[in-house]
This record gives structure tokens, C-alpha cells and sequence, in this order.
């Protein structure tokens, strides 16, 4: 038998949790039986750790334990079979014990180490008495037997939740331990360099289909098919674990990123065979995530194997490796959702302004405020990162409240210095989830004396908008009050034109990527002036959006768009800045339509303090 490190044995105990398995009914049972058997008092299943002996089941003891020092399981784990004393009195290694000079006054002790794994002896169960015994060779033998059954025991009850009942495959719970076994086990000089791969094989949505149609059984007669599939055809390669509803893992054990690719290749081969039940035929599907690690370092790997498996889910990719940066993005999105209520409350968040250029007053009569998150570690975030992060959270009602009035008292502070302003706020979809947003802008417009014309709301073009009849409704409920409604993005998606009829806006704000190219391409150009033309033929106000270049600003011109915004009108400005560029363009264009030369001028104008 190997002889092991002390440290081994004590890392075994705490694997393995054995501590708590102390009262366990099953244990008891045989604590008793063996009282009777032998005739002693007192009998305990004993386990040695670092310090203390901890008693898993007892009888005829108060105790739960002992300190190790005076324990005498604690010579019994160092024998490889019965450790017997039959009067401890009468022995120097004991005869001064407390346990054996007072209560209890033990005097007759025989204990059998339970051994475990690969040799390791965790405790004892033990035989005290007290009076003076020796124990026949039979009754050694039976002492030995009852070692196994208590052995037997704890590995039963170790075991027990760690296999999936549908597939009777390892559970998640089993590979969490494996590969917690291996590190312990691996020699300390030479980790093994492996990979974890997490399999998803059926499609979530189709599975829930099926579910709700016929219930249960065939989704899982399918899983268990799969299973059985991926059993046989990884053969003595690797284990299979039943990680998830739809979900397999396994471990390869050093083998080369070539050889990983080629397992999964045949894998996916093996596993792409329709399989039937209740009559139906089903396709699956084949989304793999792959992590490398040493058995040494296991710590992360399981949720990194399935960080992968989402990163080829989400790609429709046979598989993934894990990416250190993509996990980056994901962690640092994490850490912002739960960062928002903070970022509020500190001022992290501030609005820009980014005005809009009438094209037929020339006047910038108007601006969209752009929300910024100053954040203290990661610096600027830019909203394209941080609003889809915030949206997916509960709390972006909350930051569009604020959005809205900070913005509209911006608008009373630039009337305060004499500058009179319409603006325009971007809305979520998530907004309107709740129903009550109409009546806040209402509120608020009154609560400021803010007329409600003056307040453009934007909502991102999208399935969005179709989707819910409440949407159009809360949007209506908006117009019918006197606020303006655009369309943002428009032409960047699927956009039609045959739903815009059933929604309440107001105004067109066409994506800048259709301007893209307009200068050059005689296609794009009357792409760009057909969407204009429909627009103003269905009664919508019209915005560019991402106006460039003075060539460009004089096409929209020439095709009779109501507004131009973008850099080459000016960036997104701090209010200072704002009002200080609308005060120079006032004195300078003087209010009439635009001509060539000033769009020059606004340029020059807009790039100095932009943001
Ligand atoms: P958006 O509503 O389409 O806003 C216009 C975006 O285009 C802004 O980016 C603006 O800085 C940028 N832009 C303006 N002119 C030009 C140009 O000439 N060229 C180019 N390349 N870009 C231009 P920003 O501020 O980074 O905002 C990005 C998006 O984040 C916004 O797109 C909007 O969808 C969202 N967003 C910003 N603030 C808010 C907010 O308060 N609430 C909500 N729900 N979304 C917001
Ligand atoms: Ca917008
Ligand atoms: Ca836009």
C-alpha cells in the first residue's frame, strides 16, 4: 500500500466532505450492530483530521469528539490492519491519557482503520471498553469486515447525487469532483495539460416545444439517446458527463488543440443523425465550448467551457474556444449592471448634446441629448457598450428618468442665458415595459412649464415596435399630449414603410448609414431620395442622421430634408460648449437658409470643443 502524506489524507477528508456524514442513519445502523455484535459499550466511527478526531457515529459516548493529541484512533491510522490495546492502563503509551486516568476510564481498545481511495486512512471504526478484553481471531476478522461495510457506506453516500437520473450518466456534480480527484492526484511536477469540452445537442427552443406538446418523456428518450451516442462514440477516450438538460461533458487528457478539433470534428459527425421518438424525428444540433486547463489549475474551468459554449451558440460556430476577452467584456458587463444604481447616485452618468441643423431656417433650433458614463476604473464608456447592458437589467426606467429630466432642465438653464432650445431624448424599448411612462413625461413637462411640443421622444426602428400593441399605444397616448415621436435608425434594419402607418410618430430620423456613399454612388443617392420622398409624401419631418461632409449636407439640401445632424454640423457638445457654438452660429448665419460657405463655418465651429 502506497504510503501516503499526511497532507494527502487530510486534503482527501475535506474532497470529500466526510464531516458531513457525521449522524448519517445508515452509519448509526452499523455502529449499533457492531455494539452488539462485540458486547462493548462504546463503539465510533472515527475520523481523523488535522487536529481533532471527529466522531461520525457513536455509542455509549456523550462525546462527538477529541482533541488528537489524546486520541488513540490517531496510532490505529497508522497500522494497515486491527490496532488492538487490551488494557490501556497497563500500556505506556497511554496509561497517562486523561481518557484513560478519568471519566471515561477507558481500558480495552481495538480499532480497524477505514481505508479509502488509493489507501488513505481516514479514521477508524472502533471497539472501547472498560475492563480489560482481547479480541479472538474471529472476532478480528468481523472487526475487519465491519471496516468495509463502514467504507462501503461512505462511498454509497458519497456517490449519491452525482449521476443524472434520465441518462444514469455522471452528473455535474461528479465532474466538479473529478477534477478536483485529478488535481490532487496528478504528481506536482507534471500537470497534465487537458481540455474541457461542454456539448450542447439539442435545441433549447424545439426542446420546449415538445415539452409543452407531448411532455417530458420524449424530450428526454431524445436527451438519453444522445447521451448513449456520445458514450459510444468517445469509447475509452473519455468519461461523459450529463452537465445540463441538453448538455454533455468530457475531459481530454493531453492531448494537442489539433487532436481536441479532430475529436470534436468526428463528434459532430456521429452525433448529427436525426433521432426519433413518440414518432417524431428531430434534428439536433451541435454547439461546443472548449477550455483549456492543467490539472494543476481546474479551478475556473467549467464555467470557462461554458462561456465558450455560449460564445458558439451565439455564433451558430460548431465550436469555440474560450476567450480570454470576450470573458473580459462579459465580466466587465457584469460589473456595470450592478454598478448603475451607484453610477446615479455619484454623478458617473452626464448628457452631451449633439444639435440638429434646420435646413430650411438654418437656425440649429433644436439638439438630442446622448447619455455619458464617466466611470471611475474603466474611464469613458461609450453608450453603444453600456446601454444594451443597462437594458438588459431592470433599472433602465430608472436611468430614463433621469435622461429626461436632466435634459429638460438643461433646456431651462440655456433659456435662463437666452437661448431657447428644442430637444430630443432617446427612449429604450424596455421603457415601456411598465405602461407608465407617458403619464412621468406628462408630469414632468407640467411640473417644469415645459410645452410639450418642445420634447422629441426617440424609439429605435425595430420588431420591437410591431410587436406590441402597447408600445403604439403608449406612444399615441404621447402624441395625443403634444410630444413629438421619431423613429430612430431608420433604413439601418429591416425597415418598411407599411408599419410606419400604424404607428404614432411624428418624424423620421434616417440611419447614417444610408448616407454612406451618396456622394458617389448614383444608387445610393436615389436610394437616400426615394426614403426622403416617401417620408414627406406620408406627412413625417425628416432628419439625416451622421451628416459628414458638406457634400453631403448639400444633397440633403437639394432633396428638401427638414434636418441635418452630425459631425460635419457638429459633435456632441457639453452644455457650455452647446451654447456657446448656437450664440457663434446665430451671429454668424443670421437666420437664413444655408449656403455653402456656412456649412464650412459650422464645421470649424462645431470641432472646437466637441466631445
Ligand atoms: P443614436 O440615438 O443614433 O445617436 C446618434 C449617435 O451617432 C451618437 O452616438 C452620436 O455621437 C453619433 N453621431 C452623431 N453624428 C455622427 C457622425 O457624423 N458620424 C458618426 N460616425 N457618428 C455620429 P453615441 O452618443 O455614442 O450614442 C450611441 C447610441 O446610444 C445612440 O444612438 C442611442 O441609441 C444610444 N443612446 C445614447 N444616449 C442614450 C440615452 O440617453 N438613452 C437611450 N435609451 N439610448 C441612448
Ligand atoms: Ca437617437
Ligand atoms: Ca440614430
Amino acid at each position: 500500500m502506497r504510503k501516503l502524506h499526511e497532507a494527502d489524507r487530510i486534503a482527501l477528508i475535506r474532497s470529500l466532505d466526510l464531516l458531513s456524514l457525521a449522524g448519517h442513519p445508515e452509519l448509526d445502523r452499523i455502529v449499533a450492530l457492531a455494539a452488539f455484535a462485540f458486547r462493548v459499550k462504546t463503539v465510533l466511527i472515527s475520523l481523523v483530521d488535522e487536529v481533532d478526531q471527529h466522531f461520525l457515529s457513536c455509542v455509549g459516548t456523550e462525546l462527538r469528539g477529541t482533541s488528537r493529541e489524546i486520541s488513540v484512533c490517531t496510532h490505529a491510522i497508522e497500522q494497515d490492519d486491527i490496532y488492538e490495546v487490551p488494557d490501556l492502563t497497563a500500556d505506556p503509551l497511554f496509561s497517562r491519557n486523561p481518557l484513560v486516568m478519568q471519566a471515561p476510564r477507558m481500558r480495552f481498545y481495538a480499532g480497524a482503520p477505514l481505508v479509502l481511495g488509493d489507501g488513505y486512512k481516514v479514521g477508524t471504526i472502533c471497539l472501547i471498553d472498560y475492563a480489560p478484553r482481547r479480541l479472538d481471531e474471529a472476532e478480528r476478522e468481523q472487526l475487519r469486515s465491519f471496516a468495509n461495510l463502514v467504507v462501503g457506506q461512505i462511498s454509497l453516500l458519497r456517490s449519491m447525487g452525482r449521476r443524472d437520473p434520465v441518462t444514469g450518466l455522471a452528473n455535474r456534480q461528479q465532474l466538479a469532483w473529478d477534477l478536483r480527484e485529478a488535481l490532487r492526484q496528478s504528481p506536482p511536477a507534471v500537470p497534465v495539460p487537458s481540455h474541457l469540452c461542454i456539448i450542447d445537442v439539442l435545441d433549447v427552443t424545439s426542446a420546449h416545444r415538445l415539452t409543452q406538446a407531448l411532455g417530458v418523456a420524449p424530450v428526454e428518450s431524445i436527451v438519453r439517446q444522445l447521451g448513449f451516442r456520445l458514450t459510444d462514440a468517445l469509447g475509452e477516450t473519455a468519461r461523459v458527463y450529463h452537465v445540463g438538460v441538453t448538455r454533455f461533458a468530457f475531459v481530454l487528457a493531453g492531448r494537442s488543440r489539433d487532436e481536441v478539433a479532430a475529436i470534436l470534428a468526428d463528434l459532430r459527425e456521429r452525433l448529427s443523425a436525426p433521432v426519433v421518438s413518440s414518432g417524431l424525428t428531430l434534428q439536433t444540433v451541435f454547439h461546443a465550448g472548449v477550455a483549456g486547463f492543467s490539472t494543476h489549475d481546474s479551478a475556473d474551468v467549467l464555467r470557462r467551457a461554458v462561456t465558450a459554449m455560449h460564445a458558439a451558440l451565439e455564433s451558430g460556430a460548431p465550436w469555440c474556444e474560450y476567450d480570454r476577452d470576450r470573458d473580459a467584456r462579459l465580466q466587465r458587463h457584469y460589473r456595470l449592471a450592478t454598478q448603475v444604481e451607484r453610477a446615479l447616485d455619484t454623478r458617473e452618468f452626464s448628457l452631451v448634446y449633439q444639435p440638429r441643423l434646420s435646413l430650411s431656417t438654418g437656425r440649429l433650433g433644436s439638439v438630442e441629448a446622448l447619455l455619458r458614463w464617466r466611470h471611475p476604473e474603466y474611464g469613458d464608456i461609450a453608450p453603444d457598450e453600456f446601454i444594451p447592458v443597462i437594458e438588459g437589467t431592470t433599472l433602465m426606467p430608472l436611468v430614463t428618468r433621469w435622461v429626461l429630466r436632466q435634459a429638460l432642465h438643461q433646456l431651462l438653464a440655456w433659456e435662463e442665458q437666452g437661448v431657447v432650445l428644442d430637444i430630443s431624448v432617446n427612449l429604450s424599448s424596455a421603457d415601456f415595459r411598465d405602461g407608465r411612462l407617458p403619464a412621468y413625461i406628462a408630469d414632468l413637462a407640467r411640473e417644469l412649464g415645459i410645452e410639450p411640443a418642445r420634447l422629441e421622444l426617440e424609439v429605435t426602428e425595430g420588431e420591437w415596435l410591431r410587436d406590441k400593441g402597447s408600445v403604439a399605444a403608449q406612444l399615441g397616448a404621447l402624441q395625443a399630449q403634444g410630444f413629438n415621436v421619431a423613429i430612430d435608425d431608420f433604413g439601418a434594419g429591416y425597415s418598411n414603410f407599411s408599419y410606419l402607418n400604424e404607428l404614432p410618430a411624428t418624424t423620421i430620423k434616417i440611419d447614417r448609414g444610408l448616407l454612406v456613399g451618396i456622394e458617389t454612388s448614383e444608387r445610393r443617392a436615389r436610394l437616400i431620395r426615394t426614403v426622403l420622398k416617401l417620408s414627406v409624401e406620408l406627412g413625417y419631418r425628416t432628419v439625416a442622421e451622421g451628416v459628414e461632409t458638406a457634400g453631403q449636407l448639400a444633397m440633403l439640401c437639394e432633396w428638401q430634408c427638414d434636418e441635418a445632424q452630425g459631425y460635419h454640423v457638429s459633435r456632441p457638445l457639453a452644455p457650455e460648449a452647446l451654447i456657446a457654438l448656437i450664440r457663434q452660429h446665430d451671429s454668424a448665419a443670421s437666420g437664413s437658409p444655408l449656403t455653402g460657405a456656412e456649412t464650412g463655418h459650422l464645421a470649424t465651429v462645431g470641432q472646437a470643443g466637441s466631445l
